[in-house]
């Protein structure tokens, strides 16, 4: 709800700022005054492939952006960012960081180009489990299931009766179990449920369903020849904190010796899956230290400055709304909200992304 809220007031207010504008000048004058650093988190990027799979950014929405930051800010890897912020160092202008979570092949297809065509560093989180078998991450998988079953009902003793005869009831059934339930539960408890529904809604996930849409070891060579950065994101993307010490080790430790084993250097950057301050607790920040990782991302909008933790460098969701995008980018709307003295919701609230 506050979502809606949110999204109804912010999005015609930043197509009016962005069409007089006020974005453009602002994060100019953040350049000369008031130096940012941002780090922007994107998921997919490309055309839309599925009714089923959570939407991207368009790859001509995303070159733009690109293009829009370029003449804003110096856009740096996040390896830069580690060593600015370790060495205390301020910006001379605003700072830039392009992140992508997941590992969606769609990074390689239509990312990699626009990122090579205007030499701009990236790195990309890999949750490496669904690049070895070939799988969709859980919360797509249940897009799929609850999107492409013909049932109309989902009887379950955990959810209870809930309709999903249209598409209006599907989304919000979704946004229901996806929210409130499977980020809430234990994650062994999440992994049946997942099981559960896909028999009870009488969905047949293809064998390889991430065939064609996550990346493959070879992509990600590529994309790292090309000067692409890569990180960990677990290997089945679970939220830490509802995992055991066990499963949260694994999932851990696995992710970098994988990414590890495929490209034969050492990797220290981690994304915290779905990155708010309730996934992760004490273990997960103490599992990252003895693996060595250097820093690790959220996906709260937290401003990132000298003094900033390492180990929770905020990002900026991305959207696919360009005046949007900018009025983020710009620090026009975390300054607003500072000034106005209103709690910070997550960009993800604004910009509607998962
Ligand atoms: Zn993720």
């Amino acid at each position: 709800m506050l979502y809606q809220i949110a999204r109804k007031t912010v999005e015609p207010l930043s197509a009016l700022l962005d069409s007089i504008g006020i974005d453009d000048a602002y994060a100019f004058s953040k350049k000369l005054f008031a130096p940012q650093i941002s780090i922007f988190v994107y998921h997919r990027v490309g055309p839309q492939l599925h009714d089923w799979l959570y939407r991207s950014v368009n790859e001509y929405i995303f070159e733009k952006q690109i293009q829009w930051l370029k003449s804003t800010h110096t856009i740096i890897s996040l390896e830069e960012l580690v060593d600015l912020i370790r060495e205390n160092k301020q910006p001379g202008g605003n700072v830039a960081v392009i992140t992508f979570d997941d590992g969606y092949k769609d990074n390689y297809l239509y990312a990699f180009p626009i990122l090579k065509k205007y030499q701009v560093p990236a790195t990309v989180f890999l949750t490496t489990g669904c690049i070895d078998q070939r799988k969709l991450l859980w919360g797509d998988a249940l897009d799929y299931i609850v999107l492409t079953t013909a049932a109309d009902t989902i009887e379950h003793d955990l959810l209870g009766t809930i309709p999903i005869k249209s598409r209006k009831e599907k989304s919000s059934a979704l946004f229901e179990i996806k929210q409130n339930i499977m980020k809430k539960i234990p994650n062994m408890q999440k992994v049946r449920l997942l099981e559960d529904l896909e028999r009870e809604l009488g969905v047949e996930i293809p064998e390889h369903p991430g065939d064609g849409i996550m990346l493959s070891w070879e992509e990600v060579r590529k994309m790292r020849e090309g000067g692409i950065l890569f990180g960990a994101h677990t290997v089945t993307h679970p939220i830490l904190s509802n995992a055991t010490f066990k499963e949260a080790k694994f999932e851990i430790e696995q992710s970098k010796h994988r990414i590890e084993a495929e490209l034969g250097e050492q990797i220290t950057t981690f994304a915290y899956p779905n990155g708010k301050p309730a996934d992760i607790n004490a273990d997960t920040i103490g599992l990252l230290k003895q693996n060595n990782f250097t820093c690790a991302v959220t996906t709260l909008p937290t401003k990132i400055n000298h003094n900033s933790d390492l180990l929770g460098l905020g990002r900026i969701t991305t959207t696919n709304n360009y005046s949007l995008f900018k009025f983020l980018a710009s620090g026009l709307y975390s300054d607003g909200i500072h000034l106005i003295g209103f709690h910070e919701p997550g960009c993800n609230q604004i910009s509607g992304d998962h």
